[in-house]
C-alpha cells in the first residue's frame, strides 16, 4: 500500500523570465568580435565537413561570426575553391534542420588551400595566400588555426607553422594567433608532454586552445551556475551531506566506424581522459574567486591534484573493465566488439570502465565518485547524479519504519537536458504516508532563442580568445598523471583478459558493476 502511495510524482518548475531580459546578442557574444581568418587543417576530412563548417556556417546565421572573415581549407586533397565549397555544401544539406538561405554568402568566405603537412614551403606559400587574404578582407592578421588531422600531425603542423612565422603575434601590423587542437591530446602522460613541449616551441600557453567540446554544452556549463549563483546548494555541497556522487555518460552505439581509433584508444582514452574528468572536476571543484578562464581552469587543477591515486591494490576494488559482447539493440540483434570490422578477434581493449574515485581533501574526504562510461550499453544518456545522506534521525519511524528515502539531485545532460531533486512531501489523506516527488526544471523552458551547439561555443570562444573551456597544460598533465598508472597497470598485468569482464550489448554493462550501477540509473 505504501509503494504504490510511494509512486512518484513529478511537479513542474516554472522557470520566470528574469524581470531585465539580456538582450540575444549579449548572451550568444561577449564583446564586438575581432576580424580574424581561420584555417582549418584536414579540411578534406569528416570534422571538417560534419561539424567544424556547419558549426561556422550556424555561428554566421546567428551573427556569432567577426564581420569579416575569412575560412581557409588546408589538406593534402587536390581541390578547387568551388569544389571546397560543394563539398561542404552537400555535406551541410545533409545535416538535421539544415538552412541553406544564406549558403552561398557565407560560402564566398571560403577557400581552399592545399598543403603538405611536412614541407615547410606549403607553410611559406600559406603564409603568403593568408597575407592577400589579409589585405582582401581586412582581417587584421588575426588567424585561428585548427587542427582537424589525425593526432600524429598536430606536431609537424605546430611546427611548421612556428617555423612559417604563422605563430607569431602582435609584431609588423601582425594581429593573434591561436592554435586549436582536438582530442585525443596524447595517449599517456609523456606522449602529452611531449606534444604540449612541441606546441610550447612555436606558441605561447594563451594561444593554444586544447578542444573538449563537452565542456562546451549548455548543461556542462550550467553546473557553475547552478553551484555558484544560487546560496542554498553550496553549503550542503559536501562530505557532511553528500553519500556519493554517480557520473555517467552511457552510449548506445557501438564502436560504429572508429574502430582503427578505438582499438588504439579503448574507453579510458577516448572518456575519461577528457570528458569524464573535466565532468567531475565542475561537479567537485571549489568557487573561484571570479568567473574568469585562468582563476577557473586553477580550481579544476587542483581537483586532479586531490584525486587519490588508483593504482595497485587500489585498482582491484575501484575499477571494473568491461568489454561488449553481442545483444539486442532496439529489438535488432548486433555484434560483439570482437565481431566488429577492423577489431581483432582476441582485442583486450575495453569499451566499458567504471571507477570509484575519492577527492582527497577537506570538502570530500571519504565521498565516493563513481565514474561510468560505456559503448552499446542499454541507453544513450550523460548525468550527474548527487546522492544525499539520509535524514539523520527518523521522528516519522512509528509509522514509517526509519526508511526514508533521501534526496537525490539529478543533473541531465543528455538526452533531458534538465535538473531533477527528488524529496519527501506528505502523501493526502488521513494516513501518515510519504511520497517522493520531483521537482524538475529543463533547460529549454521559456527559453525561445538561440543555443550554441558545442562546437560552434568553442569555434566562437576561440576567436573570442576565452580559455574557460579549454584545458590547460597543468589541467592535461595532472589529468593524465592519475589516469596513467591506471593505463599502465591495464595494459600490462598478466591477468588482463580475466580483469576485462563481457558484457550483454543493450545491457548496463557487466555484472560485476551493476552494484555500483544501480546507485546511478535508477528508472531500469
Ligand atoms: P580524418 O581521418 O577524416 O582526417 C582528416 C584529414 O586529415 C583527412 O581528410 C586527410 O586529409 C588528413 N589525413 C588523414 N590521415 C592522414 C595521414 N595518415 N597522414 C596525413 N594526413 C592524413 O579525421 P577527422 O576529420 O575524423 O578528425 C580530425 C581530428 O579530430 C582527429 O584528431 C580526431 O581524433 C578528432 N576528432 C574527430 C571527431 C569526429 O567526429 N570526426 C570527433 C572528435 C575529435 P588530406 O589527405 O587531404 O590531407
Amino acid at each position: 500500500m505504501i509503494d504504490e502511495l510511494n509512486q512518484d510524482q513529478t511537479t513542474r518548475v516554472q522557470a520566470k523570465a528574469p524581470s531585465m531580459d539580456i538582450p540575444v546578442e549579449e548572451c550568444v557574444t561577449i564583446g564586438p568580435l575581432d576580424p580574424c581568418t581561420i584555417v582549418i587543417f584536414g579540411a578534406s576530412g569528416d570534422l571538417t565537413a560534419r561539424k567544424l563548417v556547419p558549426a561556422l556556417y550556424n555561428l554566421y546565421l546567428h551573427g556569432g561570426l567577426p564581420k569579416p572573415f575569412v575560412i581557409v581549407g588546408a589538406s593534402r586533397t587536390s581541390m578547387s575553391h568551388e569544389e571546397f565549397r560543394e563539398r561542404l555544401k552537400a555535406s551541410y544539406e545533409a545535416t538535421e534542420k539544415a538552412d541553406l538561405a544564406r549558403w552561398e554568402e557565407f560560402a564566398a568566405n571560403l577557400y581552399y588551400q592545399p598543403v603538405d603537412y611536412d614541407s615547410l614551403d606549403s607553410y611559406v606559400g600559406l603564409a603568403g595566400y593568408l597575407r592577400e587574404l589579409d589585405e582582401k578582407y581586412h582581417t587584421g592578421g588575426n588567424r585561428v588555426f585548427d587542427l582537424a588531422v589525425p593526432p600524429s600531425l598536430y606536431p609537424v603542423i605546430a611546427e611548421m607553422l612556428g617555423k612559417a612565422g604563422l605563430a607569431q603575434e602582435g609584431e609588423n601590423g601582425k594581429g593573434w594567433s591561436r592554435i586549436v587542437v582536438e582530442k585525443p591530446f596524447g595517449r599517456d602522460l609523456k606522449s602529452a608532454m611531449e606534444l604540449d613541449q612541441t606546441l610550447h616551441r612555436s606558441f605561447g600557453e594563451h594561444q593554444i586552445f586544447r578542444i573538449d567540446h563537452y565542456l562546451a554544452k549548455e548543461t556542462v556549463q550550467n553546473i557553475l551556475m547552478f553551484r555558484f549563483a544560487n546560496a542554498i546548494f553550496e553549503p550542503i555541497w559536501n562530505r557532511s551531506y553528500i553519500a556519493y556522487v554517480g557520473i555517467i555518460a552511457a552510449e548506445k552505439l557501438g564502436v560504429e566506424n572508429r574502430a582503427g581509433y578505438y582499438e588504439q584508444a579503448g574507453v579510458i582514452r577516448d572518456m575519461f581522459q577528457n570528458h569524464m574528468m573535466q565532468v567531475l572536476a565542475l561537479t567537485a571543484m571549489e568557487p573561484p574567486s571570479l568567473f574568469e578562464a585562468e582563476r577557473v581552469r586553477e580550481e579544476k587543477t587542483k581537483v586532479f591534484r586531490s584525486l587519490k591515486p588508483l593504482d595497485g591494490a587500489e585498482q582491484i576494488d575501484n575499477l571494473i573493465l568491461g568489454q561488449y559482447g553481442s545483444g539486442m539493440v532496439d529489438g535488432a540483434e548486433v555484434a560483439g566488439y570482437r565481431q566488429e570490422p577492423k577489431v581483432s578477434s582476441s582485442s583486450l581493449i575495453p569499451t566499458f570502465a567504471m571507477m570509484r574515485v575519492f577527492v582527497d581533501n577537506w570538502r570530500w574526504r571519504g565521498v565516493p565518485f563513481y565514474l561510468v562510461s560505456g559503448k552499446r550499453l542499454a541507453r544513450k544518456i550523460t548525468r550527474i547524479v548527487v546522492q544525499f545522506k539520509r535524514v539523520p534521525h527518523s521522528m516519522f519511524r512509528n509509522v514509517l519504519g526509519e526508511d526514508i528515502l533521501a534526496n537525490r539531485l539529478v543533473l541531465g545532460i543528455y538526452p533531458e537536458e534538465r535538473i531533477t531533486l527528488t524529496f519527501q512531501t506528505k502523501y493526502p489523506g488521513a494516513r501518515t504516508c510519504l511520497r517522493p516527488v520531483t521537482l524538475d526544471f529543463s533547460y529549454d523552458q521559456n527559453y525561445s532563442g538561440p543555443t550554441l551547439a558545442a562546437y560552434e561555443k568553442v569555434l566562437l570562444d576561440c576567436i573570442q580568445g576565452d580559455q574557460m573551456l579549454f584545458w590547460s597544460n597543468n589541467g592535461v598533465r595532472l589529468s593524465w598523471s592519475f589516469l596513467t598508472p591506471i593505463l599502465q597497470e591495464c595494459e600490462t598485468c598478466g591477468d588482463r583478459g580475466a580483469r576485462l569482464h563481457p558484457y550483454d550489448s543493450g545491457s548496463w554493462g557487466p555484472e560485476a558493476a551493476q552494484k555500483w550501477m544501480q546507485l546511478i540509473v535508477d528508472e531500469e
